[in-house]
């Protein structure tokens, strides 16, 4: 019986997932066959159309990019990797998005950390997750704040935003496929990032107070097995 109830709570899960993936991409393909039909009828202005289309594409790329990194097998192939010069190059990814909100970020890392056993790709987009939704989060005037210690056998990366925060009901549900609380949100960042973390057998916790700000911890472990 204990069986049937956990193959039943999978296929659950399985139907959750799938009704959001086809709700998700189900709205910008609704508005790219609108758009065809314009185009088609050739009564409007077409490259305006086009420019939309565009977007609405990106947004189904995003969306399938995102689902393949959790559905994905994932066999990580660890590599020895600098976790400072790793999160400096994601910063230095999202910096012009951060200057546009009027937010900065700055670096706090020990010296002499040791290199980790990772899959970097994958590692950035965790850091890209983190920090775009701390960016998203903040006011202008704001500052991030990542702080990169070692304790023991893992390295923890701290990111720190001054941001709006989230209430404790709605923090338990950060991960959870498709939950967003932004107008233009996937709700995936969060679910790829704790699966990404799960694969490096690290941790991911959220500590947030509403008004202000939120802590993002990753707590990696510095030697990691080939899975
Ligand atoms: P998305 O960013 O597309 O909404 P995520 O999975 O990245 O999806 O995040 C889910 C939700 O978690 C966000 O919509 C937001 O409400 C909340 N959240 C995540 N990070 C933060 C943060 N640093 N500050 C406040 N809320 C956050
Ligand atoms: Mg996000």
């Amino acid at each position: 019986a204990e069986e049937l109830i956990a193959k039943n709570e999978k296929l659950s899960v399985v139907g959750q997932l799938a009704a959001g993936v086809a709700h998700e991409i189900r709205n910008p393909l609704t508005s790219l066959k609108g758009f065809v039909k314009l185009i088609q009828e050739n009564k409007g202005d077409n490259d305006f159309y086009l420019g939309i289309m565009d977007k609405e594409l990106e947004r189904i790329n995003i969306i399938v990019n995102e689902l393949l990194l959790i559905a994905k097998p994932q066999k990580e192939a660890f590599t020895k990797n600098n976790i400072v010069s790793l999160v400096r190059s994601v910063i230095d990814l999202m910096i012009s998005e951060a200057k546009m909100s009027g937010v900065k970020i700055e670096v706090d890392a020990a010296n002499d950390l040791p290199l980790i056993d990772c899959e970097a790709y994958h590692l950035k987009q965790v850091f890209i997750n983190i920090i775009k939704n701390a960016i998203e989060a903040s006011n202008e005037g704001d500052l991030i704040k990542v702080k990169i210690i070692q304790n023991e056998g893992n390295i923890c990366v701290n990111v720190i935003d001054e941001g709006c925060g989230i209430e404790k009901e709605r923090l338990q549900r950060i991960g959870e496929p498709f939950f967003t609380m932004k107008e233009k949100g996937t709700g995936l960042g969060m679910t790829v990032s704790y699966k990404i973390i799960q694969n490096h057998n690290g941790s991911l916790h959220i500590d947030s107070e509403l008004g202000s700000g939120t802590t993002v911890s990753v707590h990696l472990p510095i030697e990691n097995k080939q899975k």
